[in-house]
């Protein structure tokens, strides 16, 4: 049963068909992790703490540096020098006092994943490093856990997930194989328009939320791109390889 004030402070999306008062019990029970509290973790974050997610586990190892600003949203300046992960979690705390919110200060590597995976739901990459990337997508295949992955780089941003609780499915390594990893950059080195990463971010939330609640995820095996600059979407369905590294041997 959603207490008179949980009704009242969620009433807005469970007046929703899509949601519903079971739809929000089920996001009550949800536990999540997000990985990376960036400019795509910062909306992601926010919005899933205000949507009454029960249970966030926020991973980042990083402090927040004065360049961050333009783009991560969740942080003010008088935080620069504080550890990511846990002035996140005081912000989420601050905007949802009822959801259980555990801050990760460290970066999540693979046998730290390999054990945290497997303890909650779904897992959001909101990372910008593409061996990371890897590395969750390993894990999470592992653990059988689905995931969601965004990316952005100057005004152009990435959104795929994949439901490795499934087998035959793909993983992100059919798509971006693991030795392409050296030419990628990062948004430290190639810049980012703030607002694609809320949009994205957004997105990514939005898809986060449509698994928990049982609707269709559109963006399941699907590579997304999103062209801040134009406005354009366009969207691309993702097939199993057969010489994956990650998923091709079975
Ligand atoms: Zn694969």
């Amino acid at each position: 049963m959603l207490s008179a004030r949980e009704l009242q402070r969620y009433s807005r999306q469970i007046l929703l068909p899509q949601v519903g008062e079971e739809g929000q019990k089920k996001l009550a029970a949800a536990r999540l992790m997000v990985i990376g509290l960036g400019g795509l973790g910062s909306p992601v974050a926010l919005y899933l703490a205000a949507a009454g997610i029960g249970t966030l586990h926020l991973v980042d190892g990083d402090c927040i540096d004065l360049s961050n600003l333009q783009r991560q949203v969740i942080y003010k300046t008088n935080h620069l020098g504080k550890s990511k992960a846990q002035v996140a979690a005081q912000q989420l705390t601050a905007a949802n006092p009822a959801i259980h919110i555990h801050a990760h200060n460290r970066m999540a590597d693979a046998p730290w994943l390999r054990r945290q995976a497997g303890q909650v739901d779904l897992v959001l990459d909101c990372t910008d490093n593409l061996e990371i990337r890897h590395v969750i997508n390993r894990s999470c295949r592992e653990a059988r856990r689905p995931v969601v992955m965004a990316s952005v780089q100057g005004f152009s941003g990435q959104l795929i997930s994949f439901d490795f609780s499934r087998n035959r499915h793909p993983c992100y390594a059919c798509l971006f194989p693991p030795q392409a990893r050296s030419a990628a950059q990062n948004c430290s080195s190639a810049g980012v328009i703030g607002p694609a990463l809320g949009m994205v971010g957004s997105m990514q939330a939005l898809e986060a939320m449509k698994w928990l609640l049982g609707l269709p995820v559109p963006s399941l095996n699907q590579l997304h791109l999103v062209e801040a600059e134009t406005l354009g979407l366009q969207s691309l369905q993702l097939q199993r390889q057969r010489d994956c590294p990650v998923c091709g041997q079975d």
